[in-house]
């Protein structure tokens, strides 16, 4: 059989299968959006492999029981994470986040030199490396890809080449004892076994242990229309009263959290069991945000309903403006060729009718394709040469950044689309007779 073949008879089979939660299994699921059948995100690909691409359904759904916002349909980890394209360390703001962040957790939680660490997800050590000048006696990382992983290289870590789970976290006992602090970020929103880890995180903790984490934030997708964060890398889309549902099967509780504000808005959640000293003392921002997202109505269909049919309706405001655009003969090109942009583009359905290239500032990128879409993807420098009259701007929360870099082609004329949060025209004062 081809693996073609196979693919669409798994299709067929993933939606015949009554969806349940990954969560608390229970069966009332609300279907949010179905974005078709797509390709993974983060699949980019030379031209040679375009007729091999296999596509994925991607369904997004509420569960009323336990208040969830999860994608059903799960592609094996191993197809989306063993070689990723992404280092936490190339970008400096994050360096400096997780400097702080460290300083901020073992003070609060830790006596560094008797203290041990885990983090899952660990990337390239970004948040491991300032744990160790910290002081922090013992490090596990963990983390699944390979050639992320083997970038550590630091005496003062150890790392585990794998996904962590159940027997990764007996096996951590086994040889380092139980964990002070457990710490996974943006990465407790990718993982089909949500309940298996989080035994495994339970089982993996001192009594009076701590488990952190940082995760795109659910009210930032639904207030701002944030649709292009949803992909089948990123499976859940958390919020506080969902979390506690989830953590109270464990005999665990949130007792903090904090807004951050990196990936266009996160959440940092603060967790201990029932039984620790930190779930004695409940710090009010849990309560705060608890409330806030049921005045939001986090809880309820209709919120969702609602969300479904605004990000609908932004579909049809941009396709609209493509088609106009179009048939005034203009040329549009995409730039921030991310995993973001392919959702916008694969539920879109943009299509070279559309747009004849993409742009996009990473050099890794060049030369491949967009998965789905197949544009080509080239560096800012073309446009030097080949001047569309319009960029379509998909990695929009830069915005001001890609408009600096492009201050000869907007001076020359070139105009900017938004698809989110609105979908607008920014053009120099040179010519607005399209609109
Ligand atoms: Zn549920």
């Amino acid at each position: 059989m081809s693996v073609s073949t196979k693919i669409s008879r798994d299709k067929a089979q993933a939606r015949s299968i009554k969806v349940t939660c990954a969560f608390c299994q229970s069966g009332k699921m609300h279907s949010i959006i179905d974005f078709g059948d797509v390709a993974l995100a983060g699949g980019f690909l030379k031209k040679e492999d375009i007729a091999n691409e296999p596509k994925f359904p991607l369904r997004l759904f509420f569960c009323t029981e336990c208040f969830a916002v999860q994608v059903v349909d799960v592609v094996e980890p191993e197809l989306l994470f063993n070689n990723y394209f992404y280092f936490s360390s190339a970008i400096r703001s994050l360096k400096e986040h997780f400097v702080d962040y460290a300083m901020e957790v073992s003070s609060r939680f830790l006596n560094p030199e008797e203290s041990t660490v885990v983090e899952f997800g660990c990337n390239d050590g970004i948040l491991l490396k300032p744990f160790a000048d910290q002081k922090v006696r013992t490090l596990i990382g963990v983390d699944p890809a390979t050639n992320v992983i083997n970038t550590i290289q630091d005496p003062r870590i150890n790392t585990i080449n794998d996904f962590f789970g159940p027997k990764v976290g007996r096996d951590i006992e086994t040889k380092y004892g139980k964990a002070d602090l457990i710490v996974a970020n943006n990465v407790y929103a990718h993982i089909p076994d949500i309940n298996g880890v989080t035994a495994a995180v339970r089982d993996l903790l001192k009594e009076d242990g701590v488990f952190v984490f940082e995760v795109h934030y659910l009210g930032k997708v639904i207030e701002g229309l944030q649709y292009d964060m949803i992909y089948h890398e990123h499976l859940y889309y958390h919020s506080l009263i969902a979390l506690q549902n989830h953590f109270s099967r464990y005999d665990m509780t949130v007792f903090d959290v904090k807004p951050i504000p990196i990936h266009g808005g996160s959440m940092r959640y603060y967790v201990a069991k029932n039984t620790s000293k930190y779930a004695k003392s409940i710090s009010a921002r849990v309560d705060l945000l608890k409330r806030d997202e049921l005045t939001k109505g986090y809880n309820k269909i209709e919120t969702y309903s609602n969300f479904g049919l605004d990000v609908a309706l932004r579909k049809e405001k941009l396709m609209d403006l493509l088609a106009r655009l179009k048939k005034k003969g203009r040329s549009i090109a995409g730039y921030g060729a991310s995993g973001r942009a392919n959702t916008i583009i694969q539920y879109s359905g943009i299509t070279s009718d559309y747009i004849d290239f993409m742009i996009d500032d990473a050099p890794a990128k060049e030369g491949y394709c967009t998965p789905g879409s197949h544009f080509e993807i080239y560096s800012n420098r073309r446009l030097q040469e080949d001047r569309p009259d319009y960029l379509l701007i998909f990695a929009w929360g830069y915005f001001n950044e890609i408009a600096e870099k492009c201050r000869g082609y907007l001076a020359a004329g070139g105009r900017m689309i938004t698809p989110l949060p609105d979908v607008k025209v920014v053009f120099s004062p040179i010519n607005d007779a399209d609109l």
